[in-house]
């Protein structure tokens, strides 16, 4: 479902049949209750058709196999003529690059003031605003809500991480913004402060 070299989700969507999207036309996702493992995402994806449709991802597509892990991708060397696994190369590349202190994902949690690393599994709302994208993310260690105005690189490519990131200067309730709506709105009114993101 995840094509780890197009960087591609594959949905089905009730106009074109099959669908191709990127993480960054996900809007919402929502952990399902009851299935742990692997854990199960409702999300709702932004279709090329211009609707909206619900899809369902496990945790291990969204946060695993865009770094090659969990997939086996045959593809075709042109230097040798061979066909061979991306999966484990893609798999080892990652963990060496995870290792020596990058990450894949990452954001500045604004109430600990500091960037920090996170999985796609921590996004649960996005909405493009111009040629960047709207972020809210969930923080995996002090558990509040941040949002971020990034590129859509930032969200689509592991280990592409901005420099800077737009970071909205407001601590977030916990339900304060629940709906897409809501989210877009705050987007719009919200002033973005930049900060340098870089994690040690
Ligand atoms: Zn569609
Ligand atoms: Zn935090």
């Amino acid at each position: 479902m995840y094509d780890v070299l197009k960087t591609e989700y594959t949905f089905s969507c009730p106009v074109r049949g099959e669908t191709r999207v990127r993480l960054s036309a996900f809007r919402r996702l929502d952990r399902l209750p009851g299935a742990a493992h692997p854990a199960v995402y409702q999300v709702s994806f932004a279709c090329p058709c211009g609707n909206e449709h619900p899809g369902l991802v496990s945790h291990d597509e969204l946060d695993w196999a865009p770094l090659g892990l969990e997939q086996d991708v045959a593809f075709v060397n042109l230097m040798t003529s061979r066909v061979e696994t991306l999966a484990s190369d893609l798999a080892d590349i990652a963990a060496r690059r995870i290792q020596a202190g990058e990450w894949p994902w990452s954001f500045f949690c604004y109430p600990e003031e500091r960037p920090r690393p996170i999985f796609p599994s921590s996004f649960f709302l996005l909405a493009p605003g111009g040629s960047a994208i709207g972020i809210a993310v969930r923080c995996p260690v002090c558990t509040r809500t941040s949002v971020n105005l990034v590129s859509h690189e930032h969200v689509d490519l592991p280990f592409h991480n901005d420099a800077h990131v737009g970071v909205v200067e407001h601590v977030f309730l916990e339900d304060a913004v629940s709906t897409v709506d809501e989210f877009r709105a705050e987007l719009y009114s919200a002033r973005f402060d930049l900060r340098r993101m870089g994690l040690e």
